[in-house]
């Protein structure tokens, strides 16, 4: 029996005291007999401030990105001996917005690209990550323009072969898929349920064909994409997802544990 994660991506917001706040409440608000393993991922700054406030309870700190590399010349990045240091046990890789692909265009095409990472560094950092015991959450995902031209599952699967090339079954018993249909993602536009579940279904598929039918079983598979506590409780339903990875709802306690609630 897989356990029901949902795990917050605050993305570029709260400060440290802000983020520490937020944690402050959710713990506050977590219902006593909760079944769900619960992550949050601030922003690096934020990291510190919230494992503490997270300190003895069932909140989980993640990160949002991470870079492969174990030290050295690289400005701006981060390692995953720093992540550990910290106490992180999650980290997203490949969401759509390191991948390049922003839902809503606010910049111009050319500097979106210098965001934009490959099935290839998606790829580095998910090695670095499972060597450092730290979780993986890998996000796959359409845009719009490739749902409507028939290519969901096409394109979903060149991510999975390329974000976990070279990875046997027995290293991935960690391994956790986040569907997120970059369409649905901050805008409000929520994956349809039996659709959701059909695309988390293919992904275990793929799994069970390419990896293992073992991995496949324990693989946990999470819908993100404008998730609240609205349609919360209708997609965790779903036989083959596994929770949800919330953005925009994670920053309000009491929206992201109505969230966590229908997890249970
Ligand atoms: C996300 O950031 O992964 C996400 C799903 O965002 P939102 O819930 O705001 O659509």
């Amino acid at each position: 029996m897989r356990k029901k994660l949902v795990v917050g991506n605050w993305k570029m917001n709260l400060t440290s005291s802000e983020g520490a706040a937020l944690v402050e409440a959710i713990r506050a608000g977590l219902a006593i007999a909760n079944h769900s393993e619960v992550g949050v991922c601030p922003p690096f700054l934020s990291i510190a401030a919230a494992k503490n406030a997270a300190s003895n309870s069932a909140i989980r700190i993640g990160a949002q990105d991470v870079f492969w590399m174990t030290k050295g010349a690289f400005t701006g990045s981060i390692s995953t001996s720093m992540l550990q240091a910290a106490g992180v046990e999650m980290c997203i890789v490949g969401h759509s917005e390191t991948r390049g692909k922003f839902g809503k265009l606010e910049v111009s095409p050319s500097t979106v690209s210098y965001f934009g990472e490959t099935d290839e560094t998606v790829n580095l950092k998910l090695k670095a990550l499972l060597y450092a015991s730290i979780t993986p959450i890998l996000c796959v995902g359409e845009t719009l323009a490739e749902r409507e031209a028939g290519q969901t599952d096409t394109v979903i699967a060149t991510q999975l072969e390329g974000g976990l090339a070279g990875i046997e079954a027995d290293e991935l018993d960690t391994l956790v898929i986040a569907y997120e249909p970059v369409w649905a993602i901050g805008t409000g536009k929520t994956c349809d349920t039996p659709e959701a579940e059909r695309v988390c279904r293919m992904i275990r598929d793929w799994v069970a064909a390419n990896r293992s039918t073992e991995l496949s079983l324990v693989v946990r598979v999470l819908y993100g994409g404008s998730v609240k506590s609205a349609n919360a409780k209708e997609l965790f339903r779903e036989p083959n997802i596994d929770g949800g990875l919330v953005g925009g709802a994670s920053l309000d306690a009491a929206e992201f544990c109505t969230i966590i609630a229908a997890a249970n």
